[in-house]
């Protein structure tokens, strides 16, 4: 009777998923166990991947409609995915860590035959004919792709808020915004409803939201991940990449996606190192360069004292650090949103309602098909910024704005080259802010100031992460971030699990 009792119980865990035996030391809801639990877990044949879709999808029925991550979740092609996963290890064919795991996919990255919304009304019915490179390589590794996340539209935004669809909430207050533009991403994550996610950052799109929902980001080198297959915002700033609950899951994920790929000729040959690997190489006499521009008296005093408690952490540890200068980076904000807005504006020119996109009824002629359309498909803030591009890209006004900013972009660039002949890693928070209250968001230059920390690090091609360290009075995330070399996302990896292991932050969920 005892032993059927237990049979049972086992049997009811399985199917219920509220919580699971994750270590001997430690019992977690299953939702919030790591990439490596997970995996440890399939390879020693004590839980299936369907158990593990069929965890996270009934976490994802029961508390996503306070969150609203999701704008597509397919429950069976999910367990499809699972089952297969399942039968590959059965026959001993299993293909990595990943295999099995599910991952969620912002809803600017092409998945064939699934929708790719980019969350406009404009490309509401539009399927993707195709896979891009990052989702070739997941297939590849086994993954489950685990649903498509709201963004702001077509990725331009810092709180998911432009959307055409749904407003995501920030799961740890849902009052407030969850950050952007790959908020579902950040907060699909935060929530539980996956351990890792795939955002793309063209100026912070995926520390800031990390940073505002508790959970670790990470924007690779420019180069470093493939591009192709992922609607283009800024051709020159994008990056895919991962985001998850801790250094170590979003180390795996970098690994499953970066590499050379032919299709985006700005992907970089350069090796690829072991991020896992090198994850507890010891920190000590690592040099880390804190911008004297940045930590002034403007800066918000709980962000300062939390980010250097972190670096005060890294002191104890051996590593030494000084000061360092930026001298251009209050010139950040215009010179990105120049590029930004011109790359934009070129990128969505073929989303004209006749090429691509939603096509008016109301129309009547030619240019009518492109004006209304347009005008009924797209967003204020997408409109806003096609204006702003055009007009900087058009004749005599090209070479003051467009041609400037990128003279300026390369001082900042050489600003940071400067500062890596002193110092290994920079550090400097995400946001100036945590999470902002919904409808706060409603002033677009007070927006485009609040990305400050972010912009430089697309301008200068290199690999930026955010790493919480830390809760504001209201219990609200607080992110450091952590600028690297190019190429050398390993030694932000490092720094992160050294801080993560040190603290207990990773363990802290939020209510839901
Ligand atoms: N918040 C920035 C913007 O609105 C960054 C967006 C992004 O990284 N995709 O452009």
């Amino acid at each position: 009777m005892s032993l059927e009792f237990s049979v049972d119980f086992r049997v009811f865990c399985r199917l219920t998923f509220q919580f699971y035996e994750i270590s001997n030391q430690m019992t977690k809801p299953i939702f919030y166990a790591t990439v490596t639990e997970l995996s440890q877990k399939l390879a020693k044949e004590e839980i299936t991947a369907v158990d593990i879709a069929t965890a996270l999808l009934e976490r994802a029925r029961t508390v996503d409609n306070k969150v609203n991550a999701f704008l597509d979740l397919n429950e069976e092609d999910i367990l499809a995915q699972a089952k297969a996963s399942d039968a590959r290890r059965r026959d001993g064919k299993r293909l990595g860590t990943l295999d099995g795991i599910p991952v969620c996919i912002k809803d600017n990255i092409s998945v064939k035959g699934q929708s790719l919304t980019c969350a406009s009304k404009m490309l509401e019915n539009y399927v993707a004919p195709y896979d891009a490179h990052v989702i070739e390589l997941l297939k590849k590794a086994g993954a489950v792709l685990f649903g498509r996340v709201n963004m702001d539209e077509f990725a331009m935004g810092s709180s998911t808020e432009t959307s055409a669809f749904k407003k995501t909430a920030n799961p740890w207050n849902l009052k407030h915004v969850p950050g952007g533009s790959s908020g579902g991403s950040a907060a699909a994550v935060a929530s539980g409803f996956c351990p890792l996610s795939l955002g793309s950052d063209t100026g912070g799109s995926i520390r800031q939201p990390a940073s505002f929902c508790g959970v670790v980001g990470l924007k690779p080198t420019y180069g470093r991940v493939s591009r192709y297959g992922v609607a283009a915002l800024s051709s020159s700033l994008d990056q895919i990449g991962p985001i998850g609950r801790c250094a170590e899951d979003v180390a795996i994920l970098l690994q499953a996606i970066a590499g050379e790929d032919h299709r985006d000729s700005s992907s970089n040959p350069e090796s690829i190192p072991d991020f896992s690997g090198k994850l507890k190489t010891p920190i000590t006499g690592l040099k880390i360069g804190l911008p004297k521009e940045v930590f002034t008296d403007n800066l918000d005093p709980l962000i300062k004292e939390k980010i250097m408690a972190a670096v005060d952490y890294y002191k104890s540890q051996g590593c030494e650090v000084k000061e360092v200068s930026l001298p251009h980076c209050d010139l950040c904000i215009p010179v990105y949103y120049v590029i930004s807005m011109a790359e934009g504006s070129s990128n969505l020119s073929p989303i004209d309602g006749i090429r691509y996109g939603l096509r008016s009824q109301r129309a009547t002629d030619a240019i009518d098909v492109y004006s209304k359309s347009r005008g009924e498909g797209f967003g204020a803030e997408v409109k806003r910024r096609i204006m702003l591009g055009t007009y900087v890209l058009s004749s005599g006004f090209y070479d003051a704005y467009y041609l400037r900013a990128q003279k300026v972009r390369r001082l900042i660039r050489d600003d940071f080259a400067k500062a890596f002949e002193e110092v290994d890693v920079i550090i400097e928070p995400v946001a100036s802010t945590t999470a902002m209250p919904f409808g706060s968001t409603g002033d677009p230059l007070q927006n485009y100031l609040n990305d400050k920390f972010t912009l430089s690090v697309n301008l200068a091609g290199l690999p930026g992460m955010s790493v919480p360290c830390g809760f504001d009075g209201n219990r609200l995330p607080i992110g450091m971030q952590l600028i690297g070399k190019p190429f050398d996302e390993a030694t932000l990896l490092q720094l992160a699990a050294a801080f993560e292991a040190a603290h207990d932050i990773k363990t802290h969920y939020p209510e839901l």
